[in-house]
């Protein structure tokens, strides 16, 4: 994360958000790779009209594209930990792994997925 001090809180919690939620994402310092999750930061700074925003109200929504929709990514996240699934998500050990890699770059304990 050292890498990343010189930017804001708020849009390295947004790439780190990105970057956990892919389910290709390997390990958190991924983030450090030029990939489209700074482009989702620069989509915060700005609304130049490059993408349609996510339907969802709320500036974390608004912030992404739709259908890429890094908040919508986190809300099926958190809905996941909370609520037992009747069917079982399309990829749900990636959620879950990119889910402890957000977890574990907060410094919070690591949850195991039943
Ligand atoms: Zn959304």
């Amino acid at each position: 994360m050292r890498d990343h001090a010189h930017r804001a809180y708020r849009d390295v919690a947004v790439a780190l958000t990105w970057v956990a939620t892919d389910p290709k994402t390997q390990t958190p310092k991924r983030m450090n790779e030029l990939g489209p999750w700074w482009q989702a930061v620069a989509g915060t700074e700005t609304s130049s009209g490059r993408y349609t925003p996510c339907d969802i109200e709320g500036d974390a929504h608004r912030s992404y594209p739709k259908g890429r929709c890094g908040a919508c990514r986190a809300d099926e996240l958190a809905a996941d930990d909370h609520t037992p699934t009747p069917a079982p998500a399309p990829i749900p050990a990636a959620y879950a792994g990119g889910a402890n890699l957000v977890r574990q770059a907060a410094g919070l304990p690591i949850k195991e997925h039943a």
